[in-house]
């Protein structure tokens, strides 16, 4: 057998291909013979998926092994050997590697990039994939050392041994929390003699117990979805759960991952927010004994590589996270899980490597051969779409668990009513009513801050954002003018920065809302979620405990609210404004608000309590609203998806964007213009655009975008694989940040 020589190798840049090393050269080798016999060594250790030091014009760059070959396109004298090899075992598993390489040939991305984002920055910087633990402790020498108060010139070195004299040992990571930058202090102390450090492995993976907490009886439909379900593990199918919120999804889930526990395999649950959906994670901490493994966006690089360490060592057997997660190390996978999977948020839309962590998803199911169940209350389109078109069996949970009835959605016309701070008399009147029958109230509105701006009734003057198209918000307690989409933050003026006349905050936000509510309610409490009062872990926990208590009675939340909370005595739900997104340019905007509609429903009448739902409208013969309140979400996703139809929007063609952001106005659209120039368009695949975004001015940066259409995934694949090379070249592109977005969920 001829080992194989050369080794394709993905580095983390926007190139969009592999480069080829040699086999290592053994380091001790004397002779020729002991060098082959030192590289065939090497080469067998080496697989694809793992990690390499590779020398890279004048750096050394750690590169991971995507293939193995025989001969390179290159002569062999011109390829160098690798310096050093990383992993025992590869980093990345057949199954995922294989992912990772579609979702760069699908999403056109060079793969070095699409790698890199798939990897905790530890690992891609070289840190142990595993566990091993650096343990520094005290010589007697040391300790004497440090009674003397030694040394007395370096302070550094003195906090690093009176830490240590105070602790038997501790290890690496324990320093690094403790000391930042403790490095250097502990090389000089060591060489000194003061102090020792030994490398020791880390404690064994306790076995899994599988043991699991209390379930309760199933409904016959959670029956169904399971056993459905099950009877797929150990090959690939995808299910979509269609659950009405309070139908009992999660029970299904737990289910699911207990069976395949049981079989030793793992499973891997995608959510879109860790820190607007703790339930979920509580409730599969309360059911399952082994551990979990948490990976979302809020945490460290060093609790990220924990985390990623404990998957990959198979010590977690459930790996629960958002969107990168879906390219976690998952020794065995048995069963994949996307809750909420509508969720825009599973749509990596910045960046360059853009992606959709639900599709993923699918496709990793798919490489692996288990089942993915996608589970909502309001399925995206697309994937009602492919239940339509039999790829996926739609398993439906149409009753809440509780046996309520479903709650009654009403319409409020905000022209026939009186109005005040935003909310109607009928409104207040429903909220009088169920807060006199001791019911709780949640009011939804989708817009943060006091109010959306501030006004000058004498010049006009609306609080412009300087780097945006947009108006800046007032946010009256903490006294600013923030905005919304790029940050930008300044005191609140009192007099018009214009004319010196009064100004005036005019329209409604959360906080605002809020004021007018304790007016109208002395003395019920009232709780807010929004982005402003949720800020750390923790925050949104214990406002919902003030809900679940009792002790708050009225709930004013933004689209924090719809996700995946329970607030069992909520029995009325006011949304303030369903006509944000009624009128949009975006071909997707009556699916979301649809979507958010039906959540915050769903929050209403919970336990035995029917519910009741207001929406205060503008326009309440809008034909949305009139399918959503006549026939539900089913009913308007039929009706939306023959409107895609008839438009030839996804699902019913394919779409990718180039978009692009500049300092200067011209060249966001300059370089598009040229691009277009250079596309050689075959029958079926358009271009539309390029067109300054509707909100073309945002943080400084001038944006625009060229979209790409076609009724066929390959056609339009064809034709980006040709034409990406022509424009990446072009003087304009490089005037401007560029990005291409496959299957873009956003417009503008
Ligand atoms: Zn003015
Ligand atoms: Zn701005």
């Amino acid at each position: 057998m001829t080992l194989p020589r050369v080794y394709r190798v993905a580095l983390d840049m926007p190139l969009r291909r592999l480069f080829d090393y040699l086999t290592p050269v053994a380091a001790d080798a004397n002779s020729p013979a002991e060098a082959a016999r030192g590289e065939d060594a090497a080469a067998q250790a080496i697989e694809p998926g793992m990690r390499v030091l590779v020398p890279f014009g004048r750096q050394r760059l750690v590169g991971l092994v995507v293939a193995a070959a025989a001969s390179s396109d290159l002569p062999l004298e011109r390829l160098k050997p690798i310096l050093a090899v990383l992993d025992e075992r590869p980093l990345i598993d057949a199954g995922a590697l294989a992912l990772l390489e579609w979702a760069a040939d699908y999403y056109l991305h060079p793969i070095g990039e699409v790698l890199a984002a798939a990897l905790p920055k530890s690992l891609r910087l070289g840190a142990s994939a595993v566990d091993t633990l650096e343990q520094w402790g005290l010589t007697p020498e040391g300790r004497e050392a440090q009674a003397r108060g030694e040394p007395r010139r370096a302070p550094k070195q003195r906090q690093l041994l009176a830490y240590l004299a105070a602790r038997d040992t501790v290890t690496a990571d324990e320093l690094t929390a403790d000391i930042p930058n403790w490095g250097d202090a502990a090389r000089a102390l060591k060489a000194r003699g003061w102090v020792t450090a030994a490398k020791i492995p880390s404690i064994e993976p306790p076995a899994p117990t599988g043991a699991t907490g209390e379930a309760p009886e199933l409904a016959p439909e959670q029956r169904t979805a399971v056993q459905a379900v099950s009877e797929e593990i150990g090959k690939f199918g995808a299910f979509v759960l269609h659950g009405v919120t309070g139908s009992g999804k999660t029970e299904v889930y737990l289910r699911l991952v207990e069976q395949v526990l049981r079989q030793g395999r793992s499973a891997l649950v995608l959510v879109p927010e860790i820190g607007l959906t703790p339930q979920l994670v509580g409730r599969f901490r309360e059911r399952f004994a082994d551990p979990l493994c948490v990976l979302h966006s809020a945490l460290t690089d060093h609790e990220r590589l924990q985390a990623w360490r404990s998957a990959y060592s198979g010590h977690a057997r459930i790996v629960i996270g958002t969107r990168s997660a879906v390219f976690a190390p998952v020794p065995n996978l048995g069963l994949i899980i996307v809750d909420e999977e509508h969720d825009a948020s599973f749509k990596q839309h910045e960046g360059g490597f853009r992606y959709s962590a639900r599709d993923l998803a699918v496709v990793r199911a798919q490489r692996s051969n288990v089942p993915i169940l996608l589970g909502s209350a309001t399925p995206a389109l697309e994937t009602l779409h492919n239940v339509e078109n039999g790829r996926y069996t739609r398993l439906t949970l149409p009753r809440r668990v509780e046996q309520a009835a479903a709650p009654r959605i009403a319409l409020i016309d905000l022209r026939n009513h009186a109005v005040q701070a935003g909310i109607s008399t009928p409104a207040v009147q429903a909220m009088q009513r169920h807060l006199g029958e001791e019911g709780q109230v949640l009011v939804f509105l989708n817009r943060r801050g006091y109010a959306p701006t501030l006004l000058c009734t004498a010049c006009g003057w609306i609080s412009p954002c300087r780097d945006c198209d947009a108006r800046m918000t007032v946010h009256l307690s903490a006294n600013r003018l923030r905005c919304h989409h790029c940050g930008a933050d300044e005191p609140l003026p009192v007099r018009c920065p214009q004319c010196g006349f009064a100004v005036k905050p005019v329209g409604q936000g959360t906080e605002r809302i809020e004021e007018a509510l304790e007016k109208m309610f002395p003395g019920v409490a009232l709780v807010r979620l929004d982005r402003d009062v949720v800020r750390r872990r923790g925050d949104m926990e214990s406002a919902m405990k003030r809900m679940s208590s009792g002790e708050a009675r009225i709930l004013v939340g933004t689209q924090m609210v719809t996700k995946g909370h329970d607030f069992p005595n909520v029995t009325l739900v006011v949304v303030l404004n369903a006509d944000q997104g009624l009128f949009s340019s975006d071909f997707r905007s009556p699916e979301r608000l649809a979507q958010t509609l039906v959540q915050v429903a769903g929050r209403a009448g919970r336990g035995t309590r029917a519910g009741e739902v207001l929406v205060q409208t503008e326009f309440p013969g809008h034909p949305l609203l009139l399918s959503l309140l006549a026939e539900g979400y089913d009913g308007f996703a039929r009706t939306a998806l023959l409107e895609r139809q008839q438009a030839s929007w996804p699902p019913f063609s394919r779409l990718a964007a180039v978009r692009t952001s500049a300092k200067a106005a011209d060249a966001a659209l300059g370089f598009l213009t040229d691009a277009r120039k250079l596309a050689r368009l075959p029958r079926n695949v358009k271009l539309l655009g390029p067109v300054p975004a509707a909100m073309s001015k945002r943080a400084g940066r001038y944006h625009a975008q060229l979209l790409i259409e076609s009724p066929e995934r390959t056609a339009l694949h064809r034709f980006l694989d040709g034409w990406l090379p022509l424009i990446e070249p072009l003087p304009s592109a490089r005037r401007v940040r560029w990005a291409l977005d496959v299957d873009p969920i956003e417009l503008f």
